[in-house]
């Protein structure tokens, strides 16, 4: 086994790295950026070693930097982690060059699975069924007409080079393919320098089955499947293991196709064989094909752990230090069902917007495991992706596992940025999903309810008024001064309050009066128990209280927006700017693009608001910008 690894990545997986590394006496090296040199990673890390800027080009991308840091501290090894250089096959041969161990598979591993219609041809070779599509070199736009055509519509382009969505474009119709394979090859250009795309059959009501599977570069073993249908915008929300309504058979013939694509390129490590299955009649062995292979942990890899009772961590540690795979496939089983959900700093309601903030409050539900890189006092910075943490729960039945998820996910606790914690809850008490009826358009299908803002328990509010107003702890000094006398609370909607007593108090709001009184458990409203906890913020309160909800604190000084805002373009979030499409005295119509921004992996593309003439240009490309930056400044035509 290593005495000491470096962990080249950052956040939550790098802290569950490194919690497994000590547990099994390997001392650990943190590398971290500008932005993370007071992170949760750093802090637990043995040792910590600064790469450079905050951007990830300027650290954590930094191979050469990383490789340094590796040989200045001893450590023999290198864990990737996921993103960053984990799958990035120059990186591991530099590692492996400069006489270090990669924890992961080969380079030329990671090649073979790299593009999409190189690894989908290799695994027809090896006898894995694969999505029906066209997959050839030839890239002229009518070619690819013709072979959507063939095909059949509704026809799914993918980038070769694509991963996280991007360059995706489903065609429903003939008539949509020339601009939907355009926009597919610009945005395949933007994000990976190669406009190449496939086509595939688009498969209807879709399930997203993934299989685990570990190698030690000969033979492989797979670790059963995990269901991540529940999916936005082809992006992850809830993974469970197993999958609801998987088969012995299925099970079977999935887990085998899975090994035999890790032993058709020497797999060494731990890797996910991702499969598209057709859950429109069930789940059949005859209806599933290769999507694509992940060559490194994935995110919602904690599911497996908790169904089979490994630590994978513990696993790719052993196998890359040179044992054997530690179990053979008939010593692996399955016990019970786990969920994990994705917790994120978002703006569900506003379309997922990537959020911001400092974590002024964090805390976990008591019965659930909790994987994160953040500490309550932490940023969410713009620089990277904003997961605050992964929430798994593992019981007996899918019944009992979902049930401890919704609960889980009630108690979590956030202040100081805005999150999808109402969403997942709402997902987790889904009837539908409770039945295990998953596909990747749920979500979509739904969003209006599952994104609708919570409402607002009356007792949260009057709470809330009673924090605003400085009586949380039912504090008796100044009494005399408040005596019963009605005060009114600055608040939106208008409040007061009347002091009756230490710890006892009216609140009067959206025309009830609530008696609210501090019990040894806590605050009671109308003689309900409430079990709140509350977070003062500069600008806002949050009480938790099934679910966090968070009432902002009007500032009476607060001046009126200013008016001219169509003029003004401004960044929706902090993010860099990708590209600025227009230039001073330009003139642009209604929904022209202006620029294109980048944040926390997604871009937004900013559109005129109105028809005028570019009066300034107030950003340049490359830029870093604070959300509410200004832009680009219209005025109106001569
Ligand atoms: P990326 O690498 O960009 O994440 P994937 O190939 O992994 O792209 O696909 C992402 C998601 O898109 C899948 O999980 C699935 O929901 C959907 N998808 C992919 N291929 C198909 C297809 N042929 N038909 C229907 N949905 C698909």
């Amino acid at each position: 086994m290593f005495s000491k690894i470096l962990i080249a990545n950052r956040g939550e997986i790098a802290c569950r790295v490194i919690e497994t590394a000590r547990r099994m006496g390997v001392a650990t090296v943190a590398v971290y950026s500008q932005a993370d040199a007071n992170a949760a990673h750093v802090a637990l890390a043995d040792e910590a070693i600064a790469i450079g800027g905050p951007a990830p080009k300027d650290s954590y991308l930094r191979g050469d930097a990383i490789i340094n840091a590796a040989l200045q501290t001893g450590a023999q090894a290198i864990h990737p982690g996921y993103g960053f250089l984990s799958e990035n096959p120059d990186f591991v041969d530099a590692v492996v060059a400069a006489g270090l161990v990669f924890i992961g598979p080969s380079g030329d591993a990671i090649r073979a699975m790299g593009l999409k219609d190189a690894a989908k041809a290799l695994m027809e070779q090896a006898g894995v069924p694969i999505v029906p599509g066209y997959m050839g070199t030839n890239q002229d736009a009518d070619h690819l007409a013709a072979q959507a055509d063939a095909i059949g519509y509704p026809v799914l382009i993918k980038a070769v080079a694509g991963g996280g969505g991007k360059g995706m474009r489903l065609v429903e119709r003939a008539g949509d393919f020339a601009d939907a394979l355009a926009s597919a090859q610009g945005e395949a250009q933007t994000a990976f320098a190669n406009p190449a795309v496939l086509i595939e059959k688009y498969i209807t009501s879709p399930r997203h089955i993934e299989v685990q599977v570990f190698g030690d570069g000969q033979r492989a073993v797979h670790l059963f499947e995990r269901d991540c249908s529940l999916q936005r915008r082809h992006q992850k929300v809830i993974e469970e293991a197993p999958a609801p309504g998987m088969t012995p058979e299925m099970r079977d013939a999935m887990g085998q196709a899975a090994t035999r694509a890790a032993e058709a390129i020497g797999y060494s490590g731990a890797g996910t064989v991702e499969f598209i299955i057709d859950g429109s009649d069930g789940l059949r062995p005859d209806r599933f094909w290769f999507m694509e292979m992940n060559t490194r942990l994935q995110v919602e890899h904690p599911v497996t752990e908790a169904i089979t009772g490994i630590d994978l961590v513990e696993w790719q540690l052993r196998v890359a230090s040179g044992e054997p795979l530690p179990a053979t496939q008939d010593q692996l089983s399955i016990t019970g069902h786990a969920f994990e959900a994705r917790l994120y700093a978002e703006d569900v309601p506003a379309g997922f917007l990537p959020a911001t903030g400092t974590l002024s409050h964090l805390q976990f539900a008591p019965d659930c495991r909790a994987d994160t890189g953040v500490r309550a006092g932490d940023v969410i910075s713009p620089w990277y992706d904003p997961m605050i943490a992964k929430i798994i729960t593992h019981g007996p039945t899918r019944a009992i596992a979902l049930g401890q998820l919704a609960r889980a996910l009630e108690q979590t606790q956030v202040a100081g940025t805005v999150t999808n914690l109402a969403f997942l809850a709402r997902l987790a008490r889904h009837e539908g999903f409770a039945r295990g009826e998953v596909d990747t358009g749920l979500i979509a299908r739904e969003i209006d309810s599952l994104a609708a803002a919570p409402p607002v328990p009356p007792a949260a509010q009057a709470l809330a008024v009673i924090a605003a107003a400085g009586l949380w702890q039912g504090d008796a000094s100044g009494f005399a001064l408040w005596g019963a006398l009605r005060r009114p609370v600055p608040f939106d909607p208008p409040a007061a309050i009347r002091v009756h007593g230490p710890g006892h108090i009216g609140v009067e709001i959206d025309g009830m009066t609530h008696d609210c009184v501090l019990a040894q458990d806590g605050w009671r409203v109308d003689g309900a128990k409430t079990g709140a906890a509350m977070q003062m913020d500069r600008d806002s309160v949050t009480i938790f209280m099934a679910g966090a909800h968070r009432f902002d604190i009007p500032d009476p000084l607060e001046r009126g927006s200013s008016a001219e805002t169509s003029d003004l373009t401004l960044a929706p979030m902090p993010g860099l700017v990708k590209s600025v499409f227009v230039t001073q005295g330009q003139n642009v119509s209604a929904g022209d693009r202006l620029a294109i921004m980048e944040a926390m992996k997604m871009e937004h593309t900013m559109l005129a608001a109105r028809d005028g003439v570019v009066a300034e240009v107030l950003v340049v490309e490359g830029a870093q910008v604070e959300a509410g930056a200004a832009l680009i400044r219209l005025e109106e035509e001569e």
